[in-house]
């Protein structure tokens, strides 16, 4: 039977999954649901959380009622359970009250939400049936329900070939594919659906791996430097942590391996990457190679070349810029000095990977938050070298991630930790504001500013949102220039804006014209301003943890005390915040309370991440990469690694096709 063939599917529909990449019933079985809608169990009405989707049972305490303005209706109850209470709401869906009788024992679903100040259901469905019913992403004209239908058929005319070998089942103890695809679209129970998951999600998840192992084996030939760092570290203007030189002997000896390195390097702000970087162009210089720096922004660009010329200049290593905003004159001037190798350290933004740039001598790339670049970006700036060397790439991040999460990020990438700062740093002192201390915290802002010194005040988002306490960045700029900070000098800056006001702005407030910043996370990278001594966020709760750390660093880049204040109730996130300065422990923090898979969805680092379920179990992760690693350790194991060598590089094909560096 062909997929074409199963009942319910027309032209329309068809087209529908084609377009989807589902052409036939092994991809529709494949197909796996986004959640579960479980109503076997309940939750007591005492334990519930905020945002939790779930099944509540109960009685009602009294009759619904009925409340209209406008055109809007309201229907209002109460439920009780041994436990406690929850409220439920439903918006225009007037002839609920009717159906709901005092006194009387329901089961609904749906969405605990905070409504009008306390935890409600809202719009919640009413149970008829325990069970647990998968639900899928909707197709155009293929709801949920109907994908459900079209599946259940395929399962029960469809022969379901295992993938993984017995030996590897046995001792990891999964389910076989079948058993596990018939659970994961018709759960009979919590327990056994439980285990078709982790199957599934660990076929995904080894063969992710196992992509990544095998790109990194392949047989690529990297520039051999082999010279000493010792002229460059005696003549930096001050000690090298004990981070730094670690990191430096990694890139030696990557340098030494005949291997192209592929190595992150991430560190907190004001870590000290820079001196890292030109410690590996210093090599590279040293050995007759050139290095390219791509920066995020020209005023980065512009900072690195600063520093390059202060730690690199004096060992004779000739530096030079390439930007996009260079007139066409010093761009051309520029190009031949890349062309003849008379620059060995080219530092610039995305114009390094435009066309009509050839390096002399490439040896290595260099790519600053590396978050904000693409993969072909990236990849790009790797290619540009000769036909068989490939030249070393190292990207920095400021936004740490735990060890496991970088391997499956940045698969073949290896990492070294700035995990020390300099000595002699003040630290940020972080603290929540509750809402009743919104007026003394602006008088704070005001002694700053009457101190010398300057204030950001970040907000969510551009405009205001009603019903909601954080404000929007517009509103709260018109609000304090009317009443808590007028006689300041307030800037504005959001990405809605035209770049070139934006940019103004920013300017405008590094230049000292303006005492407070009002902005969006437009202020997270790229902007220095060492007499900013207080950090505002506001509705902090929207903000991950590591944006909000990263937002912190930009406070507390001179010598003077510096705070910053999280405009929040109380909360265990935030509160690690208040106690850490530390971005790795931050972002494992992170990582365990909102999960690796919204963890790395924040990130956008457009790349092709296993589907599926998985991503949200750590230990998952690590089992299946410990799994792979032993496959490729243990000749033993030499049956299932070829086993699962194919079935890797068919289903990442194209991840293996298109990453270079990453
Ligand atoms: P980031 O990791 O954020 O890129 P930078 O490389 O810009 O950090 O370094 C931040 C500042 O710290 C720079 O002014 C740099 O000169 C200084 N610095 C770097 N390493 C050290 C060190 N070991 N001791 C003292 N100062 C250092
Ligand atoms: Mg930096």
């Amino acid at each position: 039977m062909r997929l074409r063939d199963l009942k319910g599917i027309g032209d329309k529909r068809w087209e529908s999954l084609k377009k989807a990449g589902i052409g036939d019933l092994q991809a529709l079985i494949a197909t796996l649901p986004v959640s579960y809608r479980d109503t076997t169990q309940s939750v007591p009405l005492d334990s519930l959380r905020e945002d939790a989707t779930c099944c509540v049972t109960g009685t009602l305490r009294s009759a619904a009622s009925l409340t209209r303005s406008g055109t809007l209706s309201i229907v209002r109850c109460v439920l009780e359970d041994a436990s406690g209470i929850l409220r439920l709401v439903w918006f225009n869906q007037p002839w609920r009250v009717g159906l709901l009788r005092a006194g009387t024992e329901y089961a609904f679903f749906g969405r605990v939400e905070r409504y009008a100040g306390a935890l409600s259901m809202v719009n919640p469905s009413l149970v008829q049936e325990r069970a647990i019913l998968p639900v899928y992403r909707a197709l155009p004209g293929l709801p949920s329900g109907t994908l459900l239908s079209l599946i259940r058929q395929a399962l029960a005319v469809s022969d379901i070939r295992e993938t993984l070998p017995a030996s590897l089942r046995d001792r990891y103890r999964l389910c076989g594919r079948s058993t596990a695809l018939q659970q994961v679209h018709c759960p009979t129970d919590t327990a056994s659906l439980q285990e078709a998951r982790r199957r599934i999600a660990f076929e995904n998840l080894l063969l992710y791996h196992m992509a990544t192992l095998l790109l990194h084996r392949e047989g690529r030939c990297g520039i051999l430097i082999q010279e000493s760092v010792s002229d460059y570290l005696r003549q930096l203007p001050f000690k090298p942590t004990e981070a730094q030189r670690r990191a430096i002997r990694d890139i030696e000896a990557d340098f030494c391996s005949g291997r192209p390195m592929r190595r992150l390097l991430q560190g907190d702000v004001g870590s000290g990457k820079t001196a890292v970087v030109f410690a590996a162009a210093f090599l590279a210089a040293r050995a007759g190679y050139q290095t390219a720096l791509m920066a995020p922004t020209e005023i980065l660009a512009r900072q690195h070349l600063r520093s390059a010329e202060r730690l690199l200049g004096p060992l004779g290593v000739k530096s030079g810029l390439l930007l996009g905003s260079m007139p066409e004159t010093h761009r051309r001037d520029a190009l031949q000095r890349i062309r003849e190798g008379d620059w060995q350290l080219v530092i610039g933004t995305q114009a390094l990977i435009g066309r009509g740039l050839h390096f002399s001598r490439l040896a290595l790339a260099v790519v600053d938050e590396q978050h904000r670049f693409g993969v072909r970006q990236r990849r790009t700036l790797g290619e540009k070298v000769s036909k068989d060397l490939t030249s070393h790439v190292l990207a920095l991040s400021a936004t740490p991630i735990p060890r496991t999460l970088a391997l499956v990020l940045y698969g073949d990438l290896d990492v070294s930790a700035l995990d020390e700062l300099p000595p002699g740093r003040k630290q940020v002192r972080t603290h929540l504001v509750p809402e009743h201390k919104r007026s003394a915290l602006y008088a704070f802002i005001r002694d700053r500013v009457e101190a010398g010194e300057q204030a950001y005040i970040v907000c969510p988002r551009i405009l205001d949102q009603a019903e909601d306490d954080a404000r929007g960045v517009i509103g709260m700029y018109r609000q304090l220039a009317k009443g808590p900070l007028s006689g300041l000098k307030l800037g504005l800056a959001h990405g809605g804006q035209p770049s070139r006001e934006m940019e103004a702005a920013l300017l405008g407030f590094t230049r000292k014209e303006t005492d407070v910043l009002i902005a969006t996370s437009v202020i997270e990278v790229g902007i220095d301003v060492p007499s900013a001594s207080v950090m505002v966020i506001e509705g902090a709760n929207a903000f991950g943890l590591s944006q909000l750390h990263q937002l912190r660093g930009r406070v507390g880049r001179g010598d003077r005390e510096s705070w910053c204040f999280l405009m929040a109730g109380e909360s265990e996130r935030l509160a690690a915040l208040c106690q850490s300065t530390d971005g790795f422990e931050l972002s494992r923090k992170d990582l365990e309370l909102r999960g690796p898979g919204e963890f790395l969805g924040a990130r956008q680092h457009g790349k092709s991440f296993p589907s599926g379920f998985g991503v949200e179990d750590i230990a998952l992760l690590e089992e299946t990469l410990s799994c792979a690693k032993e496959m490729f350790r243990e000749t033993a194991q030499a049956d299932e690694l070829a086993v699962i060598q194919r079935l890797a590089e068919s289903r990442y094909a194209e991840m293996m096709e298109n990453t270079a560096l990453n």
